[in-house]
C-alpha cells in the first residue's frame, strides 16, 4: 500500500504522516529530509549550488538512509553519519531550493524514494511531488493545507522546540519564500494531484487530521 501525502511547509505533513504510517504498520518516507541531506552534503563540500552536473553526481554517489528506532525516533543518515539535526537549520532550509530545482537530482531522488517505498509492506511518503510524480498511481493521495498564519505559527513552534532561536518575522518571510519557490518552480512544482483528497488542517488537531486520513484509507 502506498499513501502519498503532499502539501506546503507547516501543513502538518511530517507529524501526521509518521502517525499514519505507525498506525498502519508501514514505512514512513520523509522525502524532504532527502533533499535536505543532499543540500547539506553540497554545502559541506563547498560546491557551487548552481553547478547542476556536480549536484547530480553527488546525489548518485550518496547513501541516504531513513531510520526508525523505537526509542530514538526517526533519523537521517548521510553516508553513514547521523545528520538529523544539521539538515533542519534555517540556513540549510533556505538552500534546499537550489538542489530541489535540478531535474537530474530529482530523477535520482525519485528512483531512491520508489526503491525505499517498495522495500516493505507499504509506505507513507510525504513531500511535494509524491502524488504527481513519485507515485502517480498511489493507493491514496492526500493534499494537506492550512492557512498561511497557522502554518507560520506551527513552523515557529517547531523550531523553538528544536532549540533554535529565530524571530517570528523571519519565519514568516521564510515560509512565504518557500511556498513560492516550491509552487512556482519549473520541475515538479508543489500542486494538488487531480485525484488527491484535500484536507484543511487549520482548525484540526493532529489526532483529528490523522483520523481523517485513516478514514479515507479504510
Ligand atoms: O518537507 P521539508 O520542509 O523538509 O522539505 C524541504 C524542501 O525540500 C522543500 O521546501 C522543497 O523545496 C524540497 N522538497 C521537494 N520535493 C519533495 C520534498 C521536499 O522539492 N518531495
Amino acid at each position: 500500500m502506498i499513501i502519498a501525502i503532499d502539501g506546503p511547509a507547516g501543513s502538518g505533513k511530517s507529524t501526521v504522516s509518521k502517525m499514519v504510517a505507525e498506525k498502519l504498520g508501514i514505512l514512513y518516507v520523509d522525502t524532504g529530509a532527502m533533499y535536505r541531506a543532499i543540500t547539506l552534503k553540497a554545502v559541506n563540500m563547498h560546491l557551487d549550488l548552481k553547478d547542476a552536473d556536480r549536484l547530480i553526481e553527488i546525489t548518485k554517489n550518496s547513501d541516504i538512509k531513513l531510520l526508525h528506532d523505537k526509542d530514538k525516533g526517526f533519523s537521517v543518515l548521510l553516508d553513514g553519519k547521523d545528520v538529523s539535526k544539521e539538515i533542519r537549520t534555517p540556513e540549510l532550509t533556505n538552500k534546499v531550493k537550489f538542489i530541489a530545482g535540478v531535474p537530474g537530482v530529482r530523477e535520482e531522488m525519485v528512483k531512491i524514494q520508489r526503491k525505499i517505498a517498495r522495500s516493505g509492506q507499504g509506505a507513507v511518503l510525504e513531500g511535494r511531488d509524491i502524488g504527481t510524480i513519485v507515485f502517480p498511481d498511489a493507493d491514496r493521495k492526500i493534499y494537506l493545507n492550512a492557512d498561511f498564519k497557522e502554518r507560520v505559527k506551527r513552523r515557529h513552534k517547531e523550531l523553538v522546540e528544536g532549540g533554535q532561536k529565530i524571530d517570528y518575522a523571519a519565519i514568516k518571510a521564510d515560509v512565504d519564500r518557500r511556498d513560492r519557490n516550491d509552487m512556482e518552480r519549473k520541475v515538479a512544482p508543489l500542486k494538488k494531484a487531480d485525484d488527491a483528497i484535500e484536507i484543511d488542517t487549520t482548525k484540526l488537531t493532529i489526532e483529528e487530521t490523522v483520523e481523517k486520513i485513516l478514514s479515507c484509507i479504510k
